[in-house]
């Protein structure tokens, strides 16, 4: 089940902001994303705000200032602006990287992985991959465009038409003398819980399962409670997100297929899809931690004892299906069993 995660590591650089040294195009490329600029000197400048019409007291002319050295970003003294002026700032640096790197050829190949810089400061890192993740999401999202719909025709492993079995497809990810659980969010915790704890064979050997959760870790013999201590392994990590919109969340996730392995989708009937990803190793699982919340997705993922929405069973809080007036269920989108005994 593992699959060689080395071979491609989120941990390329491909620009470097502080490598210009000519400030003439990025100059011209701010003239055409900001209009007039007066130039003090080679690196600096100023400008009307963009987000003038949204200042609440007095513009002055030397309010909105511009920097093109390092990473180009304007800088205005109003705070009523700064989501205007960050936006601003997103596609202004995007401008002047995508130049940048188009005219070093050899470094286009790692145009589309997220820029990272040596952890000689952990905040400036930190800080720096969360700008990237930002700054990089809508271009992920666009080149990486995958359709739920397209998605679940592509599935490797055939999805089928009985949707209150689908569970048992998912137990397909786990060998059978795994022992995993399978509950309502609460059934945890106390001796009595140990029955939402069984074997992958057992489960299979339920004829149905009405409960909605799982969780993608596999537990000790003998467990009845969802914590750290009892957790033996970690099968599967599932990212998830309450703010995107399923094809954004589709795209990014096919995205992530660049350097993890995509196992299951699961659409959960309501807001969210759940992808299940093998687990990423510690390097990339420590970047994936800041990535991943700067590009909209739940932070809660990371948590090993993390509730998952089970497939084939009815979402009881769901609207009933609009046209048809049936039960919505929690479903398979996408499933790769192979190479899995
Ligand atoms: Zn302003």
């Amino acid at each position: 089940m593992k699959v060689d995660l080395n071979r491609t590591s989120l941990t390329k650089l491909d620009w470097n902001p502080d490598s210009c040294e000519d400030f003439e195009s990025r100059r011209s490329i701010a003239q055409s994303v900001l209009g007039g600029i007066t130039w003090e000197s080679d690196e600096e400048g100023h400008l009307k705000c963009p987000g003038q019409h949204l200042h609440t007291s007095p513009s002055h002319k030397k309010d909105c200032t511009i920097f093109v050295d390092g990473v180009p970003n304007i800088f205005c003294f109003h705070q009523s602006c700064r989501e205007e002026v960050a936006k601003i700032n997103q596609l202004l640096k995007s401008e002047i990287r995508d130049e940048e790197t188009i005219t070093h050829p050899n470094e286009i190949t790692t145009r589309e992985k997220l820029v990272s810089l040596p952890r000689t400061e952990p905040n400036r890192f930190e800080y720096d991959l969360i700008t990237a993740a930002k700054t990089d999401k809508p271009y992920l999202i666009k080149k990486y465009n995958w359709d739920p719909a397209d998605a679940f025709e592509e599935s490797p492993t055939s999805i089928g038409d009985n949707p209150n079995q689908e569970w048992r497809l998912l137990l397909g990810l786990y060998e059978k003398t795994d022992i995993i659980w399978i509950g309502k969010e609460y059934s945890s915790g106390k001796p009595e819980h140990a029955k939402h704890f069984k074997t992958v064979s057992e489960w299979l050997d339920c004829e149905k399962i009405i409960v909605p959760f799982t969780c993608p870790s596999i537990f000790k013999p003998g467990s009845y409670s969802r914590s750290k201590d009892q957790i033996l392994a970690q099968r599967y990590l599932v990212v998830e997100s309450d703010d995107l919109s399923h094809e954004e969340s589709c795209s990014l996730f096919k995205w992530m297929r660049q350097f993890m392995r995509l196992r299951a989708i699961i659409n959960t009937g309501g807001k969210s899809l759940h992808a299940w990803f093998e687990p990423p190793n510690s390097e990339q699982e420590a970047e994936l931690r800041i990535i991943l919340p700067a590009l909209g997705f739940d932070s809660a993922m990371f948590r090993l004892s993390q509730p998952c929405r089970l497939p084939g069973v009815v979402r009881l809080d769901a609207q009933k299906d609009p046209l048809l007036g049936l039960p919505v269920y929690q479903s398979l989108l996408w499933l790769d069993l192979e190479g899995i005994a």
